[in-house]
């Protein structure tokens, strides 16, 4: 086993705490992260490789991904492990969560589109609750705003009166129909020809207020942030057994500011990096195993304007095959609107900024349901890519639904693996760290 360059590491591990804009460059309202390190404030900085009682390698788990999984995931493991430095989290950027995790809806989903039998359905379910406990625990904002899904037509009724009747006799989530007459009365610039369905249970979270306290939990435990981090290479160690990464994971980690190369090893690893997914993949199986990731980008557009005044979620009947949720209403805690995310397959994980091209459909699109929308006042706002592994359907019922991969990979040891972890992934972040802590331990 090669030995870790420990001076570069610790140079990659203890680059100066940034305070970045971290965020929806475009968002008027920009949020400031300070990202601390705690290993260099709290007087024990030179314990960064402090080895682990069971093994030789650095650390006993490499999560690899910052964003709002990685947190979960990484937070969860240096929990459970209770030795200080047995987890460190490597991030490309300088500061956590500036991918798909900030430049999303920010919504807490009520679990009711992805099939009985799908992760997507249990991780979102769990993931709810366990998301609502720690925000209420921890002062975490968020807001149970409920949500409407709106049919215009008999055959989006149709699509409604599928989701009642799997929440109500499959998985036991509560819903219930709005008669047209009560809408009017409580979001009298809703517009619905048919139905609506509500869904009391979904809401919406300070996305950076809940990473900011998954990297408290994180490095409460004594796990340790790698900023300025990323990873170029991944490769399994085998010793006495041959079975790659039974002797532990060897990770050549770039600093993309300085271009200074280190190597670290762990017992174990966990892909989690998002769009990088699939090359972090890509970097340890043969050629012939090699995965393609998709990109689909979803826009948003915010909406300053106070006149018309909602205070519910709104979405559109999902479509089979779409591949997101549909264009919907969604707020943010300070009561603001936006409207997003639609899907525009891209080539680039780079392709950020809003397709402006795209808002005559969205005018379209959400005069279905507020047709008082005054559409002068739209403006661009920000956009998020969903890393997929087909150019496919987000809900169950569609043309090649792809479920979140969560997965011990076979033929190695200690690798876990999370691809396609689109939406709901923020919703399902606490369950997916439960079941890696899970696949790993028991
Ligand atoms: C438009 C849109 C709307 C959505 N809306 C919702 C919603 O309302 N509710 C919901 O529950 N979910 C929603 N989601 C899904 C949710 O945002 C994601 O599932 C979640 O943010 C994924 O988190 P992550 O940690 O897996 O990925 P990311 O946030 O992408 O984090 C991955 C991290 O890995 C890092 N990384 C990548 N490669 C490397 C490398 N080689 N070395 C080091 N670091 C690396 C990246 O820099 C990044 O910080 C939405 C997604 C999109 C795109």
């Amino acid at each position: 086993m090669k030995a870790p360059a420990r001076a570069s590491v610790y140079h990659a591990l203890c680059a100066p705490s940034p305070t970045v804009r971290s965020h929806r460059p475009s968002a008027a309202t920009a949020v400031f992260l300070t990202v601390h390190s705690k290993f260099p404030q709290n007087g024990n900085p030179r314990r960064l490789f402090s080895h682990t009682p069971r093994a030789q390698a650095d650390f006993t788990h490499a999560v690899i991904g910052a964003g709002v999984v990685g947190l979960a995931v990484a937070q969860e493991l240096a929990r459970r492990s209770g030795s200080p430095g047995s987890t460190v989290l490597l991030e490309r950027h300088n500061a956590i969560g500036t991918e798909t995790s900030s430049r999303n809806s920010e919504v807490i989903h009520a679990g009711i589109y992805y099939g009985a039998s799908s992760l997507k359905t249990s991780l979102c379910l769990h993931g709810k609750h366990l998301l609502y406990s720690l925000c209420s625990s921890r002062g975490i904002p968020h807001r149970r705003t409920g949500k409407w899904i709106v049919a215009q037509n008999d055959i989006q009724l149709a699509a409604l009166e599928q989701i009642h009747s799997f929440c109500t006799s499959e998985i036991n989530v509560p819903v219930n129909w709005v008669s047209l007459d009560e809408a009017s009365r409580r979001e009298p610039a809703v517009h619905a020809e048919k139905a609506i369905l509500e869904s009391p249970t979904t809401g919406i979270i300070d996305s950076h207020a809940y990473m900011l306290s998954l990297l408290g939990l994180f490095e409460e435990a004594g796990g340790t942030l790698a900023l300025n981090s990323a990873v170029q290479s991944v490769t399994p160690l085998s010793g006495s057994s041959p079975v790659p990464g039974s002797a532990g994971w060897e990770l050549v980690v770039r600093d993309p500011s300085t271009g200074e190369e280190s190597t670290i090893t762990a017992e174990t690893i966990i892909n989690s990096a998002g769009l990088g997914a699939v090359d972090i993949h890509n970097m340890i199986v043969p050629k012939d195993q090699h995965k393609k990731m998709y990109y689909a980008k979803g826009n948003y557009f915010s909406y300053p304007a106070s006149q018309p005044k909602v205070n519910t979620l709104i979405y559109p009947a999902p479509e089979p095959g779409h591949g997101g949720l549909g264009t919907h209403l969604t707020l943010d805690l300070a009561g603001r609107i936006k409207f997003g995310p639609d899907v525009e397959w891209v080539d680039s994980p780079d392709d950020l900024a809003v397709n402006t091209t795209r808002l005559p459909q969205t005018i379209a699109e959400v005069k279905k349901y507020l047709p008082t929308l005054d559409e002068t006042q739209l403006q661009p706002d920000y956009a998020g890519i969903r890393p997929k592994l087909a150019k496919a359907g987000a809900v169950a019922h569609g043309k090649g639904f792809v479920d979140f991969v969560i997965r011990k990979e076979d033929g190695y040891e200690g690798w876990i693996n999370l691809l396609n972890i689109e939406s709901p992934g923020l919703t399902s972040s606490l369950a997916i760290s439960e079941k890696v802590r899970q696949l790993l331990y028991t």
